[in-house]
Order: structure tokens, then C-alpha cells, then sequence
């Protein structure tokens, strides 16, 4: 029997090809994200490329419009799609993005639960780091949003297997055992902590990203009077930009300063000891800033 050769419609890529997302980026930076069909031509006010032009080229070519100005063409990166992509909800950036995949500790062939879909950012970051072997099981409330986000996660990974979304509300229980780790972008996460301390494994990490303080409170309250997690830990991702050019070197003059607090929680036996603010003296938990003032750098170092 003859095998038919697979086809790989996955990056990286050399070259552009039919149905492939391009992104253009002008003289002045401004982006175009596309996608490349040989009938259609792309329009600007700096004239006109026929898609045509652009596919068969390699990712990376400096393209031309018919008025002479050159448009470079990338294939996009996930960071650059998740902010390009249609999204009816707020999305996860980039810059949290990374974080939440170290300090959820992410790793190939992990089973994640995910609540909720949203636009699909964050399952698409979490996706590539389980792999192949891996599943990422995401819970979604609101059906309209789940077309849209099946939408843009099949843009970049065409046939998702390992992914399995569910129309659920997740304060109201998790189907699933045995998750390796649990990663939530809801607004009430506390409503999670009783059911994510059952569906976890032993050592499992929860994750929760939040915008505001008092709910960064309430949750590691819930946490705490759980009884089954440890090592709790906030952390915020403060990204400083930079312009760098031949003659200057400083940071930019506007950058994001706000989107949300991650919280990580390990799953552990039971804590038959104090609570919240009721630890012994010389027992610390979590990343206290101690001794010779250096704080706990990664979420899962031991603590104390
Ligand atoms: N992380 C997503 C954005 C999530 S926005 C991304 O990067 O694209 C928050 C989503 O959680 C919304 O779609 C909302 O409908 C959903 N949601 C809110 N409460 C929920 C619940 N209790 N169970 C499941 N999904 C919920």
C-alpha cells in the first residue's frame, strides 16, 4: 500500500502558501494580518499587493505595492496572531501568556483544564506547550463565544485533537480527575478552589489570572481555608519596552500598565495546622521576602 505523503499545514514554514495568515508591517510599523487567497489583493493607502505576489515567497520578503512602497511579510508568531485575531472577549497577552505557562508549569503531555474559552488565547499558549501528548479540556459558559474561539484556535492548529471544549459552567463542578493542572480566567475563581482541590493530582498546580486585587484576596481566602493547597503565590508581569536606535537607548514612553495578577496554589494533603495569617513563628509559607532580601523568584521553588 502506497502511504500518502501527510500535509502539514503547521509552522514554521519557508514560504507563504494558499489559506496561510501573513502578517504586512509598512515603513512606519503599522501591522496587516491576512489571509492569503491568489484571487484576492490587499489594499492600502499605500497601494495595492495582489496576494499572488506574496505567496511563494519566502516568510520574511520585502514585498512591494503598486505605488513602489515596501511592505514586509512575516509569517505571525502566536503572540503577534493573539493580538491581531477577532476576539469578542478580553484576551490573555502575550507577556502573561509566557508567565502563566512557567508558573502553571505547562509541560508536554500535562492534562489542563481551562475555564473559561474566552477567545481562545490562552488555550492556543496552552495547546503548544502540552503537545501533542498532552489534552487541554476548556469550560465555557457562554455558547456564542465557543464558534469564534474554535475559530481562531484552528487558524494556527488546523485539527486540534487534544482539545476538548465544553459547554459548562465550572463554579458548578468539574467532570474531570487526575488533571495535572488547572488554569482559570474567570471572574469568581473561589467557587473552583473545593472542586480543583478533588480534580487535581497530588502536587497539582492551580492557576488563576485576575485584573483586581479584591479578588486576588478572596481567592487566596478560599484557598487557605481549603486546607488542600500550599505555596500560594500573586505575581504581576511588568513589561518595560525599550527603543533602541543608533543614537538613543531608553525605554518607551508608554507601556501597558495593568492587566491582571497571576495566583498560583500547589495541591497538597490536607493542613491540619493554622490557617490564613495563623502560621507559628519561623514558619513561612509562600514567597515572604526573607533573610538576605531575595524573594522567591519562581512560583515553585520550595518555600520556608
Ligand atoms: N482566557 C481567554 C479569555 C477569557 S474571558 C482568552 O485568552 O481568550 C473570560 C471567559 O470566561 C468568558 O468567555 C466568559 O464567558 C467565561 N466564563 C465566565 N464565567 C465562567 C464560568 N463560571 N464557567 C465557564 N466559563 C466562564
Amino acid at each position: 500500500m502506497v502511504r500518502q505523503p501527510r500535509r502539514r499545514k503547521a509552522y514554521p514554514r519557508n514560504r507563504f502558501a494558499e489559506g496561510d495568515h501573513a502578517l504586512l508591517i509598512d515603513r512606519r510599523g503599522r501591522r496587516y494580518f491576512i489571509s492569503l487567497s491568489a484571487e484576492k489583493s490587499f489594499h492600502t493607502h499605500l497601494g495595492v499587493v495582489p496576494h499572488a505576489d506574496i505567496i511563494g515567497q519566502e516568510i520574511g520578503a520585502r514585498v512591494h505595492t503598486a505605488t513602489g512602497h515596501e511592505l514586509l511579510a512575516l509569517s505571525p508568531t502566536l503572540g503577534d496572531f493573539v493580538q491581531e485575531m477577532p476576539h469578542p472577549t478580553q484576551v490573555v497577552y502575550a507577556k502573561d501568556l509566557g508567565a502563566i505557562l512557567m508558573y502553571g508549569d505547562i509541560f508536554p503531555g500535562a492534562v489542563v483544564l481551562e475555564a473559561g474559552l474566552g477567545s481562545g488565547a490562552l488555550t492556543m499558549a496552552l495547546l503548544r506547550a502540552v503537545g501533542v501528548k498532552g489534552r487541554v479540556i476548556s469550560y465555557e459558559v457562554r455558547p456564542e463565544f465557543v464558534e469564534k474561539a474554535r475559530k481562531n484556535i484552528e487558524t494556527l492548529n488546523p485539527d486540534p485533537k487534544n482539545l476538548e471544549i465544553k459547554i459548562k459552567d465550572v463554579y458548578q463542578g468539574i467532570d474531570e480527575t487526575g488533571l495535572d493542572r488547572i488554569v482559570l480566567d474567570v471572574p469568581e475563581p473561589w467557587h473552583v478552589v473545593p472542586a480543583a482541590a478533588q480534580a487535581l493530582v497530588p502536587g497539582g498546580v492551580f492557576l488563576s489570572f485576575l485584573p483586581t486585587v479584591l479578588q486576588i484576596h478572596h481567592l487566596q481566602e478560599a484557598l487557605w481555608e481549603s486546607r488542600h493547597f500550599d505555596l500560594m503565590e500573586t505575581i504581576e508581569v511588568l513589561v518595560r519596552p525599550w527603543s533602541v536606535t543608533r543614537r538613543s537607548v531608553r525605554p518607551v514612553h508608554r507601556m501597558v500598565a495593568h492587566t491582571g495578577f497571576i495566583t498560583i496554589a500547589r495541591r497538597c494533603a490536607l493542613r491540619e495546622g493554622p490557617g490564613w495569617d495563623e502560621d507559628e513563628p519561623g514558619v513561612s509559607r509562600g514567597p515572604e521576602v526573607e533573610g538576605d532580601g531575595v524573594p522567591g523568584e519562581m512560583g515553585l521553588s520550595p518555600g520556608g
